[in-house]
């Protein structure tokens, strides 16, 4: 039997109901604040991620899924969107079209994890880039978007936790500092943190291990080396935050590893979730377009993960939508009119309305079951004494009332159904 690969899912007919309806809230939102869609392929050049991420990050270190194609060229699954973005501003000159780019997706993500509950190889984001403005609205906007669709989906559960890493020049500085604060401790740091050291220094901060944290919970602090300039700016995201009502709070030791990140970042987490708890991170990357080759443009933006947002929900029973009852279930009573209920039944599908039928030549009996089954809300029966007479008999499945409609009067029947 083959089965699906490890880390993947189907998204079966009872789900992905409730996957459209989280899509059309986030296209719904995106259009309220202005974005627009953006939507790149699945693969794309090895090196743009390896530039675009840094190889010193866990994704391009170890996650990527790469292969080289029949022409010998290494391609790679998109592990993220925003390298993508950028690749696509570039290349199309977009910023010559809009001074300002502000754009989203939902896309398949893929990255060679191990799976476990809210980690999946192949799942699923969606999220903005806005490309061509410093200004720490946009920052804010960012934060402001994604709390204001988990708050529609009805999740509460949440913190929103921000941190500055501030400009290259005052990071370099920081980063000194830590070093040194860090080489008296270096041998008690476990192996990866040691390897961080000189690649990634600032990841220290996010190691699990121990021992690590015990060491870093007396480390300096970036947030304590900012310029004006960058604490300005901050003190205008938290402003406009707080004006916003999203609730919020500083955590020194959220940081990105990357040269090109700076200003805000930012991650929403859920206690709903269990270990995985983040359902979406962001912040803002001043240097990456020019580091793939463009100019410079300044960027800000954010990715949510849809599983583990879906999965808050279920954990915490909201976003229960219900799949929309089918309008008409029709009822064959005499297998001979099979054509004339096909006939009756696009008549209805094509003016609109949601109806089916059965296809197995089942009894009555069956067919009504499938009727409930569907919850429709009507059945329209064709055959027996009322067809004979030129009728069909149209039954309300909640109430229980019947009506005729003469069979030439199907916009009388289609009303009645809209009613
Ligand atoms: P990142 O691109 O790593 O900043 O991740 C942004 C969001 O995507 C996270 O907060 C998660 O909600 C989601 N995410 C990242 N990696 C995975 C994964 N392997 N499986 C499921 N969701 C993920």
């Amino acid at each position: 039997m083959i089965k699906a690969i490890t880390g993947t899912n189907d998204i079966l007919s009872e789900d992905s109901f409730r996957w459209r309806e989280l899509e059309k809230l986030v296209n719904g939102i995106m259009s309220f604040y202005n974005y627009k869609e953006i939507r790149t392929p699945i693969f794309e050049e090895t090196s743009l991620f390896s530039r675009g991420i840094g190889d010193a990050t866990d994704i391009v270190s170890k996650e990527m899924y790469s292969f080289i194609d029949r022409s010998g060229v290494s391609l790679t699954l998109k592990p993220e969107m925003t390298a993508s973005v950028a690749r696509a501003f570039i290349e199309h000159s977009l910023d010559k079209k809009q001074s300002l780019n502000k754009l989203y997706y939902i896309s398949p993500m893929f990255r060679q994890e191990r799976p476990q509950a809210g980690r999946f190889r192949q799942f699923h984001q969606f999220g903005a880039e806005v490309l061509g403005s410093q200004s720490p609205l946009l920052d804010a906007e960012m934060i402001i978007i994604a709390y204001d669709i988990f708050a529609k989906l009805g999740l509460t559960n949440l913190k929103v936790k921000i941190n500055s890493l501030g400009v290259t020049e005052s990071r370099e500085i920081y980063k000194a500092k830590l070093k040194e604060y860090l080489n008296p401790h270096f041998n008690n740091l476990s192996e990866e943190s040691r390897k961080r050291f000189d690649i990634n220094i600032l990841r220290i901060f996010d190691s699990k291990d121990d021992r690590d944290q015990s060491i870093m919970k007396d480390a300096p602090l970036l947030i304590e080396y900012l310029d004006d300039a960058s604490l300005q700016h901050f003190n205008t995201v938290k402003k406009v935050l707080e004006n916003s009502n999203v609730p919020f709070e500083v955590d020194p030791k959220l940081v990105r590893g990357l040269d090109y990140y700076c200003h805000t970042t930012f991650e929403i987490v859920s206690g709903s979730v269990g270990s995985q708890s983040a359902l979406c991170g962001g912040g803002r990357y001043d240097g990456l377009i020019e580091q793939l080759g463009g100019k410079p443009v300044p960027g800000v933006g954010f990715a949510a993960g849809i599983e583990r947002l879906l999965l808050a929900c279920k954990n915490e029973n909201v976003f229960e939508i219900k799949e929309e009852p089918l309008d008409v279930y029709m009822i064959l009573l005499d297998s001979e009119l099979r054509n004339d209920t096909f006939k009756a039944m696009l008549e209805l599908r094509r003016n609109g309305l949601r109806v089916d039928s059965d296809y197995l030549m089942r009894s009555i009996k069956a067919q009504m079951r499938e009727a409930n089954k569907y919850n429709s809300r009507f059945t329209l029966f064709i055959g027996g004494d009322e067809y004979k007479s030129g009728d069909y008999l149209l039954k309300d499945m909640s109430e229980g009332n019947q009506f005729l409609f003469k069979t030439s009067d199907m916009q009388g029947l289609i009303k009645k159904i809209r009613e």
